[in-house]
């Protein structure tokens, strides 16, 4: 079987020192869950940078001992994270691509580095890269990886994954390198989005800046043929599933059923800008304006997981979140009820899968997201089939989860509604639409999606070699 070398920014691995000694832990997100066997078998090294800055004098031990784990770094200096990674990732593309366009900052010096870093990606992949192996790229980061690959190393099939939504092309043309980025992706044999919108996007942008065709999702670009299509990322659906007969799982659904105050609606986000967090509360406070019986009757358990706070707009958000709360939890609480418990600090699984089982309502309001994986994993954590899913018609998961109350996130008397038909919402129902929910997160879960990107890879090899 040939080995499949995954490329991401980041490696799935913590780092830390202390007292001028390094520890590693391996830190396990979906994609190393769906690739499964493959990845704790070793038969797949993965690329990327190992999330701190190293110095040079301490890089060989570091090497060496992520090779042990199949790792191999990609070592940035603290200029490259500023640069390519806070400053072109993040303040480029990530706005850009949500379609918050006014928050991009378009600085030359922000591409050029992207652009090296991208070379640093390649060199550091060409230099383990033996024949037979299969390259995996995953996410915005490294849009140009996919063409710098295909140049250095001739016969080999690249796979390009992008987890964040792709905007239409009135807003890519925006960014002034937009013709590079798209080069730099159709480098690429297989191009994967979460969604057919994505997709279309895709194709529409790339006929329009590039001088290719496309028939149906197959782009033609020389003698080459490029397979465009979506891929749903899923979750690890038994884990979810299983997490709340843990003890200490079920020790702390015991307790938040006593504790909480009412009912409950969940909210579950990193702070960013493309989330809607504002909008979610202020539909939560029209609510209680607009009915005040469910006045003590109900809250909202916010947690907010800190992101990028020294970026000047997440900042700002995390200011006009923090008001807000105050304000409403100042003019709504009694003696004994709290509207809006907020916690700005990150959580353990288990606390969040007790989280999940306890909410009777989970509120994803973004105003775009790739996918959104937090409403899922609700829908994974709900054993007794009740609860109801609020979710934004600006997620990718909504294209799935089509039994969820959908709602658009601008419209907050919109929102508001649907909580109200959430609080008021027969148990029968609530059952028949999370069952239906249910039935789809564990068919379509994370392990599939990533056998279905690896084999669609596979028959976008056949495709290349019956053109030949
Ligand atoms: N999450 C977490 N700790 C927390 C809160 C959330 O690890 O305290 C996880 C959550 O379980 C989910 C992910 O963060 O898997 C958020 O993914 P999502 O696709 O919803 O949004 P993203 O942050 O990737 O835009």
């Amino acid at each position: 079987m040939s080995k499949t070398i995954i490329i991401s920014n980041r490696l799935p691995v913590k780092i830390t020192k202390n007292n001028g000694k390094y520890s590693l832990q391996s830190s396990e997100g979906g994609l190393a869950t769906g690739l499964g066997d493959a990845y704790k078998n070793g038969n797949m090294l993965w690329v990327g940078w190992p999330g701190i800055d190293i110095p040079p004098q301490d890089q060989p031990q570091i090497k060496e001992r992520l090779a042990k784990m199949n790792l191999v770094p990609v070592f940035l200096t603290q200029e490259e994270i500023n640069l390519f990674y806070e400053g072109f990732s993040n303040e480029v593309l990530w706005p850009v691509f949500h379609y918050l366009v006014t928050y991009a900052r378009f600085e030359q010096v922000y591409w050029d580095s992207y652009v090296s870093v991208n070379e640093k990606f390649a060199e550091a992949t060409q230099s383990i890269f033996t024949e037979g192996n299969k390259i995996w790229i995953q996410d915005y980061q490294l849009l140009c990886l996919p063409s710098m690959l295909r140049n250095r190393l001739t016969d080999t099939t690249i796979g390009f994954f992008q987890h964040i939504p792709f905007p239409s092309f009135e807003i890519f043309r925006l960014i002034p390198w937009r013709d590079k980025l798209i080069e730099g992706m159709l480098g690429a044999d297989l191009i994967g989005f979460h969604t057919y919108d994505d997709v279309r996007h895709f194709l529409s942008t790339a006929s329009r800046l590039t001088p290719v065709n496309f028939s149906s999702n197959i782009i033609s670009l020389n003698n080459r043929q490029i397979i465009v299509e979506p891929f749903p990322m899923g979750i690890d659906f038994d884990k979810f599933e299983k997490l709340p007969l843990q003890r200490q799982v079920l020790a702390e659904i015991d307790n938040l059923q006593t504790e909480k105050q009412g009912r409950m609606i969940l909210s579950i986000d990193r702070l960013d800008y493309s989330k809607g967090i504002l909008e979610r509360i202020r539909a939560f406070e029209l609510l209680l304006q607009l009915h005040p019986k469910f006045i003590g009757e109900i809250s909202l358990f916010m947690i907010v997981v800190p992101s990028r706070d020294t970026v000047a707009q997440y900042k700002e958000l995390k200011e006009k979140i923090d008001q807000l709360v105050g304000n409403i939890n100042a003019k709504y609480r009694t003696l004994d009820w709290v509207p809006i418990s907020y916690f700005y600090r990150s959580f353990s699984i288990q606390s969040l899968s007790a989280l999940y089982s306890a909410a009777d309502i989970c509120l994803v309001t973004p105003m775009r997201d790739g996918m959104n994986l937090v409403s899922k994993e609700y829908v994974a954590s709900r054993r007794d089939e009740t609860g109801v899913l609020i979710l934004s018609e600006m997620a990718g998961a909504s294209k799935e989860l089509n039994d969820a109350l959908i709602v658009n996130p601008n419209n907050i008397g919109d929102i508001m509604n649907a909580i109200v038909n959430a609080l008021q919402m027969p148990v029968e129902e609530q059952k028949r639409r999370m069952q239906s929910m249910r039935a789809l997160v564990k068919k379509f879960n994370v392990n599939r999606w990533v056998n279905n990107f690896l084999s669609r890879m596979d028959d976008a090899k056949l495709l290349e070699h019956s053109l030949r």
